[in-house]
């Protein structure tokens, strides 16, 4: 059996917060606001492959209302919520994901990306692709206010 599953999430971005992709800390001159450590693709990874198990969400996982996730590490939350996809019997077969915006580039830090996701998802830097992409100056992305991530997934059942 196989399954898809899709994520999305939004950050806005503010001075005074790291701007962190998958665990991969970027050069910028703001980073994500958030209850966790911000981490929008790490959040986005999660509801992928929650979803794709059947498993719920991040939210649901993780309560934003609960202080013992505060400034939690985003990636030690998706190997937490990755754990319960493989206990499901699962495994992931590719990942693949877009980052939207302004501004830093996300090239040079793309291989760490994919060897950060990877790690944490048990799989092979081929089987996990990022992409970054502009908003083209239009909107709250254009104007570097906010940072949006979107992963899709396919597990495949092992067990
Ligand atoms: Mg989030």
């Amino acid at each position: 059996m196989i399954r898809v599953g899709l994520g999305r999430d939004l950050h806005r971005l503010v001075q005074g917060r790291r701007f962190l992709l998958a665990g991969v800390e970027l050069e910028a001159d703001r980073g994500e606001l958030g209850h966790s450590d911000g981490d929008v693709l790490a959040h986005a990874v999660t509801d992928a492959v929650l979803g794709a198990a059947g498993l719920g969400d991040i939210g649901a996982l993780f309560p934003p209302s609960d202080p013992k996730w505060k400034d939690a590490d985003s990636m030690e939350l998706l190997r937490i919520a990755f754990g319960k996809v493989k206990e499901q019997g699962w495994r992931l077969q590719n990942l693949d994901c877009v980052v939207t915006c302004e501004t830093p580039r996300l090239i040079p830090y793309r291989e760490r990306i994919r060897a950060s996701l990877a790690a944490a998802l048990d799989a092979g830097p081929a089987a996990i692709f990022v992409k970054g992409k502009t908003a083209e100056g239009l909107g709250p992305i254009g104007a570097g206010e906010a940072v949006d991530a979107e992963a899709i997934c396919l597990l495949e059942k092992i067990l």
